[in-house]
């Protein structure tokens, strides 16, 4: 006896394969493209340590072919709602901005751990190589543990929590995923600076975090750090407060 529901099953697994193919797709295509405009911070790279910029490069392929698509396949099968038909535009960006805000302060939280808990810093250590030169590929040039936890773990919270119906889910991979790599990109830092809302985090502040370690934890979309530096601000006698001393060294020595 034939067992459909093993057919229906595959089916949807295969479709969900497609899905995350594509976006996939999407991503490194947006990634190769940022990484021509950026020529001139490329080759400052590769001339400096070829087999650095090489590496990180495969990286991003690495993480999200290997690790993005699957994550996305089982997401698929067990956060996304199948009901989409009914879904109001209203409730498709609620969702979205849901998801982006609880991807956020995950990924705010994350990423401080990294720096400031001692015996962490190993598994960002890589991504901070890049500190006098930081291209495009730099986004996804992390470490296995990096992007399993950092960068697809707050996904699975936000999804878990949001139930989110698929085009919510596959609008906040692309914008989470856009964001990251237009943080990498040098040449936007001037403009990211002029036109960007204060609570957004602009490419600025990710590349002064690459250069400096221990200010601007948020990545990419939401600032949380201007929120914390806000509540900060009014809750004690009107001076910002400062972050807890990074076990990360305050200056890493250059692309080691
Ligand atoms: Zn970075
Ligand atoms: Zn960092």
């Amino acid at each position: 006896m034939i067992d459909t529901a093993f057919f229906l099953q595959s089916g949807e697994i295969q479709e969900s394969f497609l899905a995350g193919s594509k976006i996939a797709a999407a991503i490194l295509t947006t990634l190769v493209v940022l990484e021509i405009l950026s020529y001139d911070t490329v080759m400052a790279l590769y001339k400096r340590d070829k087999k650095l910029y090489l590496e990180g490069l495969a990286m991003n392929f690495v993480n999200h072919i290997a690790f993005g698509i699957p994550i996305y396949v089982a997401s698929s099968q067990f956060l996304m709602r199948k009901d989409e038909t009914h879904a109001s535009a209203l409730a498709i960006i609620a969702q979205i901005v849901g998801i982006l805000l609880i991807h956020s302060i995950c990924f705010y939280e994350l990423h401080k751990t990294f720096h400031t808990v001692p015996g962490y810093y190993k598994y960002h250590k890589f991504h901070h190589r890049y500190n006098t030169y930081t291209p495009p590929s730099a986004a996804s040039a992390v470490s296995v543990v990096e992007y399993l936890v950092a960068y697809m773990g707050p996904f699975a919270v936000a999804g878990a929590i949001i139930r989110p119906y698929m085009t919510a889910f596959h609008a906040s991979i692309l914008i989470v995923a856009a964001g990251n790599v237009l943080e990498h990109t040098p040449f936007l830092e001037d403009w990211s600076q002029k036109y960007m809302p204060v609570f957004w985090v602009t490419t600025r502040d990710h590349l002064e975090h690459h250069r400096k370690l221990n200010v601007h934890f948020a990545a990419p979309t939401f600032d949380i750090d201007w929120v914390v530096e806000r509540f900060t601000t009014t809750t004690t006698t009107g001076t910002c407060s400062t972050p807890s001393s990074p076990s990360s060294p305050t200056i890493e020595p250059e692309q080691k």
